[in-house]
């Protein structure tokens, strides 16, 4: 199979980069790790007219944990080209995010996180994607750039539907934002992922990003749910995760949790799972992933 014909062209620099696709609009793409869009225009599901490869500029990859000078969370910053095996054998994002550092293996093969990128991934925004949801739990920001300035979008604000997000036809995300969420006497979060798919690799039927801080009592005071194929987008199951909140959390309000995320995912069903197995697996991996983090982790 055999791509439709098209424009390369190797941007020298993000200037360059930003005119070449306020010139060009709709009509061009961005190239980062093309593990998406290469099979895509292979099939001809996409047909651009010009690629602009992302991949010659220097400065676009690479992570750095910044400190805020206030009461403010750190803030984990990630450029958009850092490839998806830098984020997996990251030492600072094991120590600083450990819900993406658990959740990166699980993200497609080998061979393909050797060239996917994260602003790739997210920009493409599949729900079926590890990601997305995992940014959604940790209330991740997104920065867009283009000739008219730059702006921060809310991953909760960024994923509109299947494959179509905030981005503007002009904008190219460059950086992503993670809060850090720091042990104290009084705040410890402890964050799981887990997913089932037929065969590691695969896309998953269902997946789930959990995350649960406790105070100093053990009293739940924030809790975010997270699913992938799960709807349209990444899905937050604010209903089940509110329920735990105030709570000292027992095996019961897990239970319970898990039966109002049943209901709060609107699976799409496919060849492989129904949409009633798709809510079966919500439920179950709910359950373990808050079991998780309640019986090992605190
Ligand atoms: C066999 C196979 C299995 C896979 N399994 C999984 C899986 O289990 N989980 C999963 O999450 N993914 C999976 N993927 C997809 C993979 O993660 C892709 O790499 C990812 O979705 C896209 O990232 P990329 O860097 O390759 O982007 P590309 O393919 O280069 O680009 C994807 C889209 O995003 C746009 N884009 C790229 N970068 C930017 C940017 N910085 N700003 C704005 N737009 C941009 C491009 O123009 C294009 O439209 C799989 C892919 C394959 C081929």
């Amino acid at each position: 199979m055999k791509p439709a014909a098209f424009k390369y062209i190797a941007a020298e620099s993000l200037a360059q980069a930003l005119a070449l696709k306020a010139e060009y609009g709709d009509e061009a793409k961005w190239l980062a790790g093309g593990q998406s869009l290469v099979p895509a225009m292979n099939l001809r599901v996409a047909q651009p007219a010009v690629l602009i490869d992302l991949n010659p500029i220097e400065g676009m990859a690479g992570l750095t944990v910044k400190e805020k000078p206030t009461s403010e969370p750190h803030a984990l910053v990630i450029k958009a080209m850092t490839r998806y095996r830098t984020l997996e054998r990251s030492a600072e994002i094991a120590t600083h995010c450990p819900l993406l550092h658990e959740t990166m293996p699980h993200v497609a093969h080998p061979q393909i996180r050797n060239r996917g990128t994260l602003g790739g991934n997210l920009a493409h925004a599949d729900p079926a994607s590890e990601l997305p949801a995992v940014m959604m739990v940790l209330n991740a920001k997104f920065k867009a750039q283009s000739v008219r300035g730059e702006r921060w979008i809310a991953a909760r604000d960024f994923f509109y539907t299947l494959f179509t997000t905030a981005l503007a036809a002009d904008e190219l995300l460059t950086e992503i934002a993670i809060p850090l969420q720091p042990d104290t006497p009084t705040a410890r979060t402890r964050t799981c992922f887990m997913e089932i798919a037929r065969r590691r690799g695969d896309y998953a039927m269902m997946g789930v990003a959990a995350s649960v801080t406790l105070d100093a009592n053990g009293v739940c005071t924030d809790a975010q749910l997270g699913y992938l194929n799960a709807g349209d987008t990444p899905i937050l199951a604010t209903q089940a995760a509110q329920s735990l909140v105030g709570q000292s959390i027992s095996a019961a309000q897990i239970q319970a949790a898990a039966a109002i995320a049943r209901d709060e995912v609107q699976p799409p069903g496919n060849v492989h799972a129904t949409v009633a197995f798709q809510r079966h697996l919500a439920t179950v991996l709910t359950k373990r992933t808050l079991t998780t983090i309640l019986d090992f982790r605190f």
